[in-house]
């Protein structure tokens, strides 16, 4: 009886993962791909900042991995990765992954502090083919830094 029961609620289980799959389609994957920020900032609310985390990341094989994955089972032109942190210019493999999700089919944009940011960092991401970035601009004392992103920002994404 007990196994009865066992079969009748893994088949009830499988068809909620189905009817999942089918009315809520996957668009949207966020990859957190490191808890190191060159900030430390008191309100983040990842916990991120100087310190090395990075027993806690996926290796360079295991993201691709996750990501060959998922595109085996989905369709990765319907799905843009959204690459968070911590600071995602601080993970050295971060062009070389994102350039093989591109590659699987995905696109791809980031979240970052714009901190970072370079004419060099600005080719990778066209190599990589970026097709989004979200800065975050905390407020307007330090409005130097905020518009030296800005203009930084504006050499990835040509303002019309
Ligand atoms: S810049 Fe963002 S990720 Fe980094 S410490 Fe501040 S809130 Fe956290």
């Amino acid at each position: 009886m007990k196994n009865i029961l066992k079969v009748g609620k893994l088949k009830l289980w499988q068809k909620y993962c189905e009817n999942q799959r089918t009315k809520h389609p996957l668009t949207y994957l966020f990859w957190e791909c490191t808890l190191k920020c060159n900030l430390g900032c008191q309100h983040c609310g990842s916990s991120c900042g100087l310190e090395n985390k990075s027993q806690e990341e996926l290796s360079t094989d295991e993201i691709k991995n996750v990501f060959a994955s998922i595109a085996k089972d989905f369709d990765p032109k319907q799905i843009i990765i959204a690459v968070t942190g911590g600071e995602p210019l601080l993970r050295k493999d971060l062009f070389e992954v994102m350039k093989y999700a591109n590659e699987l089919g995905f696109s791809w944009g980031m979240v970052t502090n714009g901190t970072l940011l370079s004419t060099k960092i600005v080719e990778k991401m066209k190599e990589a083919i970026m097709s989004t970035i979200s800065i975050s601009l905390d407020g307007l004392k330090k409005i130097t830094i905020g518009l030296d992103v800005i203009r930084m920002a504006s050499k990835i994404l040509p303002m019309e």
